[in-house]
């Protein structure tokens, strides 16, 4: 910035002095030619004094030598010759001391004078022939040379003198001129480096704003983090595809990809690690690859391959699958191991899309459907674009259906291991949707997660799931329910004083309410939401942590936040029995949970030696669809009377 300023104010300085120096130039030029002028009319002026002077020169001695001839042969005709002579010099004398300057006006009166003597001596002498005296005309004649001789001496020296003032004139001048022409060639070399030096600056100016236009043409198509074609870029590729395709009769493939939980990485590693992320994804993506295909980010973590060569749609879901497993593995992010997955939807062109704007609203649509399923990849396919239709208009109408009562809730119980009897139960929302039928959590709680229904809905779950308990208690089963809470919910200010609210509205016993929370919940603002779980734990409310193991957080809030429960993650069940792998992470969750005073419970049991191994870990609860499936309310009481905890085969 400083350079460039510095150049600038060079560049300003460069223009100043070139036009300071163009000036002087123009300057110079004026005034070389009025001293020209000047000189040379100095040199005319001389030049005709000088010219009366010869004339008044040669006039007294064309006089002198009439006067002598006739000395020689007085007659009538000398006489006459002579007379008619006689002050023939006079007007020139006359103009010098007109015309003339200082010495010459001084000069010529002098010479006049002598003139005037000169020729009235001469007139005495032709009276003197005429009158034949000897005596005088001898005299006159004698006066007459010595005048003469002196007056053409005079006349002589002013020529010179004249002549001599030419020279000096001439000198001058051309003294004048050599230095004018010296200044000239000094101001002209400076204005020609000034020029260059110009037109250097302009140079450099062209190729840095053509730099600058082709740097703010790549920034324009490109990706500031990645480096990748951005949205604007990748709708060109795409249009270029369609008809380079339409050209040659091959087809176009897109591949649009979403990271999963990428959001968590952002909120729990920070923004700087998700940069990292994003980068490596790139890095992965551009490597997964062919130099034809173009790759690009449409923004936060989705990205697009474009491949522009593809003979036909039955060749995509290889390319996904591989795009897929290129992406797919651990990345060490900020001395951190980061699990990168992701989802990918696919289209193709010509066929399953008509233009470049369906082409990637099917992708999209292929996408939304691969990432809300967990199938990794999958293709467009016309019913999952009226599914996500509906999905659009089903957030809209999740509104009213909280009011209109249309939510419920499924329970799913929580035993004891190793022969207890049942711990509680999970509420699980569910909506009986008018026109849908019955829809799991996954249909929409994901989607109001994003929206501001979190809060009403967790609210109308909580509702349901006192009252509920309520019911058990007032019919004499008292039963321990957990209900999962959003994690908008946390930041609410005035959420714990609502949780104070319900419990008084229903009488709920202490100890007998849980709280699901996920981990990245407690990543966010972990200050105000150990501030609200205190909160709601002095209030009897038990606070338990969901899905642990999955998210990306740290272990230390285990120590610093107020929690009673651990429920391992599925993920973790599924390979207990399977890896020595999954049996030790859980044994070591498991311990580290005793240690801090935390119970455990074990989610997603679905067999025997699943059950029997987290027993010999020390787990003390687990869930599961080997105990039981979430089930209606009603059919709660039948189940819990029905369980023996010697034969959990018995499980719905
Ligand atoms: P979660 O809180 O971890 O709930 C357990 C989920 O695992 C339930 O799915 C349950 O049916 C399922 N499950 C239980 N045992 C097994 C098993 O042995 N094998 C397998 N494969 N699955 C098992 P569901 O009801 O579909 O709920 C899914 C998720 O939706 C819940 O996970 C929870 O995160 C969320 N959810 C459900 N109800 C609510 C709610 O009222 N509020 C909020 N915020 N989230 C909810
Ligand atoms: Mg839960
Ligand atoms: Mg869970």
């Amino acid at each position: 910035m400083r350079q460039w300023l510095r150049r600038r104010v060079v560049a300003r300085i460069a223009v100043g002095a070139l036009t300071v120096g163009l000036s002087l130039l123009a300057g110079l030029a004026v005034f070389s030619s009025r001293s020209t002028d000047r000189a040379a009319t100095t040199a005319a002026a001389t030049q005709q004094v000088s010219q009366q002077w010869n004339e008044i020169y040669l006039k007294i001695n064309l006089e002198y030598e009439l006067l002598e001839d006739f000395l020689d042969t007085p007659n009538e005709n000398g006489s006459q010759l002579l007379l008619s002579s006689i002050g023939s010099a006079e007007g020139n004398l006359r103009w010098l001391t007109a015309n003339g300057v200082d010495d010459d006006r001084r000069q010529a009166q002098t010479l006049q004078n002598a003139y005037g003597g000169y020729t009235y001596t001469l007139r005495n002498l032709i009276d003197a022939v005429g009158d034949h005296d000897d005596a005088r005309m001898l005299d006159f004649a004698e006066q007459a040379a010595l005048s003469a001789s002196a007056l053409r001496r005079q006349a002589s020296a002013n020529v010179a003198r004249n002549n001599l003032a030419i020279g000096v004139t001439l000198r001058v001048a051309r003294d004048a001129n050599a230095k004018i022409l010296l200044a000239v060639e000094v101001i002209s070399l400076a204005d020609l480096a000034l020029v260059l030096f110009c037109g250097l600056v302009l140079l450099t100016y062209q190729r840095r704003t053509e730099r600058q236009a082709a740097d703010n043409d790549y920034r324009a198509s490109h990706d500031g983090l990645t480096g990748l074609a951005n949205r604007r870029l990748l709708g060109e590729g795409i249009d270029q595809a369609i008809t380079g395709a339409d050209l040659e009769g091959h087809g176009v493939g897109l591949l649009l990809l979403d990271l999963n939980r990428f959001k968590e990485v952002n909120d729990t590693l920070g923004h700087h690690s998700g940069d990292l992320l994003l980068i490596e994804v790139a890095r992965r993506l551009r490597a997964s690859s062919r130099p034809t295909d173009l790759v690009a980010r449409l923004g936060g973590d989705e990205f697009a391959i474009l491949l522009p060569l593809i003979g036909a749609a039955e060749d995509l879901p290889d390319i996904a699958h591989r795009v897929l497993t290129d992406l797919c593995g651990p990345a060490e992010i900020g001395g951190l191991a980061v699990d990168i997955t992701g989802s990918i939807g696919f289209a193709f062109y010509p066929g399953q899309s008509s233009n470049a704007e369906e082409l990637l609203q099917h992708a999209d649509i292929a996408m939304y459907h691969a990432k809300r399923n967990h199938l990794g990849a999958a293709p467009y396919d016309a019913e999952n674009d009226r599914n996500s239709f509906e999905q659009l208009t089903l957030l809209a109408d999740l509104r009213g259906a909280i009011d209109r009562d249309e939510l419920e809730l499924h329970y799913q119980p929580k035993i004891r291991v190793g022969g207890g009897g049942v711990a509680g139960v999970e509420a699980l929302v569910r909506w009986r949707h008018p026109s849908r039928g019955l829809l799991g959590p996954g249909a929409f709680v994901p989607d109001a997660e994003q929206s501001d229904l979190m809060v009403p809905l967790t609210e109308a779950v909580l509702h349901l799931a006192l009252r509920q308990q309520r019911t058990w208690r007032e019919g004499g089963l008292d039963l321990p329910v957990a209900v999962n809470i959003g994690a908008a919910c946390l930041r609410e200010p005035g959420f714990p004083g609502r949780i104070a609210d319900l419990l008084a509205l229903y009488g709920a016993v202490d100890g007998q309410l849980t709280l699901e929370i996920t981990e990245t919940v407690l990543i966010n603002d972990p200050k105000a939401v150990a501030l609200a779980l205190g909160s709601i734990r002095r209030q009897g409310v038990r606070v338990s942590i969901d899905d642990f193991g999955v998210g990306y957080s740290s272990m230390s809030y285990l120590q610093s936040m107020p929690l009673d429960e651990l429920k391992i993650d599925r993920k973790f069940t599924m390979e207990i029995r399977s890896t020595d792998r999954g049996r030790a992470i859980v044994g070591a969750i498991v311990e580290l949970a005793h240690a801090l005073g935390l119970s455990v419970v074990v989610e997603g049991v679905e067999d025997q030696e699943t059950l029997t191994e987290i027993g010999e870990l020390g787990c003390e609860l687990a869930q599961g669809y080997l105990m039981c499936r979430p089930l209606p309310a009603a059919e709660i009481p039948g189940w819990i009377s029905a369980w023996r905890p010697s034969s959990p085969q018995l499980a719905g």
